[in-house]
């Protein structure tokens, strides 16, 4: 499911609207500061963030217009106990549809470009994982193993990553 590129919305409806309420609950109660919709396994173009400035419920959203630089490592609830460093815009556009179905455009910069960009890669398919090095992908392959094993034994870690879970 976290592969698969997810399909646009063709109408915002009431179910689009619960769907995109309960991701925000799932993205308080992990402390995260962003969720995609493949994440919950639904494989629709939607996507919450919060980074602490107001939570945006978006659908069909596409980052458009990157400028600039930035590199932070984040963390990712789908890849728990692991941190990437990864290159992303310093300052982008947002394009989508609010959850009213209402076409909405925006700037964002900073760690707010950082997390829209980060779920609009879960809208691909894409990972952090995919940014790592070689050796980077050998040390999460290994991190996710224990964890996997933890997660069996009851004593999981928490995500890592210095922005928390995305
Ligand atoms: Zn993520």
């Amino acid at each position: 499911m976290l592969r698969r590129k997810v399909m646009p919305v063709k109408e915002v409806s009431d179910r689009h609207r619960a769907l995109l309420s309960e991701m925000a609950r799932v993205m308080y109660d992990a402390k995260g500061i962003g969720l995609a919709a493949p994440q919950v396994g639904i494989s629709e173009s939607m996507i919450v963030v919060d980074t602490g400035t107001g939570l945006y419920k978006l659908v069909n959203v596409k980052v458009t217009k990157k400028e600039g630089r930035q590199c932070m490592e984040e963390g990712c609830l789908s890849v728990p106990g692991v941190g990437v460093k990864v290159k992303r815009a310093k300052k982008v556009m947002v394009e989508a549809l609010d959850e009213t179905g209402k076409a909405v455009c925006f700037p964002a910069e900073d760690l707010l470009a950082c997390v829209f960009q980060h779920e609009c890669d879960h809208l691909e398919g894409k990972l952090i994982v995919d940014y790592a090095s070689l050796i980077g992908k050998i040390k999460i392959k290994k991190t996710v193993t224990r964890f996997l094993k933890k997660a069996h034994d009851g004593t999981a870690f928490p995500p890592k990553g210095k922005f928390g879970a995305l």
